[in-house]
């Protein structure tokens, strides 16, 4: 869906909302279809970026053994949200604004919303590799960007890792428990390791390609080749990117929330953060970021909130 027009939820919504919700991936829609249930007015507005439309299957989302494509599982999220007369509006929420009754403004363009709180769950944005057929090779299935939601399906095959320092050692590291043969690879950094990180790398039999990769490209019969800067062509059954990713906590940051050095929400044990009514959810909070996490954190914050309203 693009998702067409909002309002809120039953009953029918004042000027001054429950909630809004911004983001509608995994996190949003499962808090909105809380909130709705709950009989509070909501507003939910999403830039249509989910994480969720890069999946090519989930394997580890429960109770889809075959696997569900992403697209497939947002569509349903989507679906469950209208049933109860939620839509989310279109749209990239560029100011968030405390008012001192502890009421919050989101804008975006000339639209606006007055709600008593707010769940962010505007996610991570991953950091992409500049090739151009990066987005084809991620749609099937050859470039992924998270071993814990799909190692299992690289058993026994041959991967590379693209990576710099600690951040793509550890990732090898995990990646070599499931395949047969893990590969380093760095796109110009140089890999910065240690002796003890070098020592570890060479146990685990991981090896180390010192030379950048100078690009990814597909070959006329559409298998994925690994260019390397001096000439050589490798090639690997899945090639994953840990470059790591952008939080999009810009407008929390601005509130003076508390986020973690890389932008990341830190939040209580009901999911608010040091800014009272301001609650978060998903990818975009200190933790693992999966879809059952995301879920899990939009229930408990949309729970937490229905809760504080009864109370206020
Ligand atoms: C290739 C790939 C494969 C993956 N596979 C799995 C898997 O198999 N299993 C698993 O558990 N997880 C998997 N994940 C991770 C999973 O997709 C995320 O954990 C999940 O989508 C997080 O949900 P979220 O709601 O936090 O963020 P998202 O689903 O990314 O949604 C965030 C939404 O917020 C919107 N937004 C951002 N800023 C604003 C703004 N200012 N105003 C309005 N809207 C805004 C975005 O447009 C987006 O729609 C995978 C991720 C990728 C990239």
């Amino acid at each position: 869906m693009h998702a067409g027009h909002t309002e809120a939820a039953l009953p029918s919504s004042p000027s001054l909302l429950d909630c809004v919700i911004i983001g509608a991936g995994a996190a949003g829609l499962t808090a909105a279809v809380y909130l709705a249930r709950f009989r509070r007015c909501i507003a939910v507005i999403d830039g249509n970026a989910s994480r969720l439309l890069a999946i090519p299957a989930s394997h580890n989302y429960p109770g889809f053994a075959d696997g569900i494509h992403g697209e497939e599982l947002l569509s349903r999220l989507r679906r469950h949200a209208a049933h109860y007369g939620v839509r989310s509006t279109p749209g990239t929420v560029e100011t968030l604004e405390r008012l001192d009754d502890g009421s919050f403004i989101a804008r975006c363009g000339k639209q606006q919303w007055h709600a008593r709180t707010v769940i962010l769950a505007t996610g991570v944005t991953d950091v992409e590799p500049d090739f151009p057929d990066v987005k084809r090779a991620v749609a099937e299935g050859f470039v992924r960007y998270c071993p814990v939601c799909d190692g299992f399906e690289a058993i026994s095959k041959k991967v590379a890792v693209i990576g710099h320092g600690k951040g793509g050692l550890a990732e090898a590291l995990f990646v070599r428990h499931f395949a047969d043969a893990v590969s380093l690879l760095t796109l110009d950094d140089p890999f910065d390791l240690d002796e003890k990180e070098q020592l570890r790398l060479g146990q685990a039999q991981v090896q180390a390609v010192h030379v950048p990769v100078a690009r990814l490209a597909f070959d006329n019969a559409g298998v994925m080749q690994v260019n390397l800067d001096d000439g050589r062509r490798l090639s690997f059954d899945v090639v994953y990117v840990a470059l790591g990713t952008l939080v999009n906590s810009g407008l929390a940051q601005v509130l003076g929330a508390q986020c973690t050095a890389r932008g990341e929400l830190v939040v209580d044990a009901h999911q608010e953060s040091s800014m009272p009514g301001l609650y978060a959810a998903g990818d975009l909070v200190k933790g693992l970021n999966q879809i059952t996490v995301a879920m899990g954190h939009a229930a408990i914050a949309a729970t937490a909130i229905h809760n504080r309203l009864g109370r206020e």
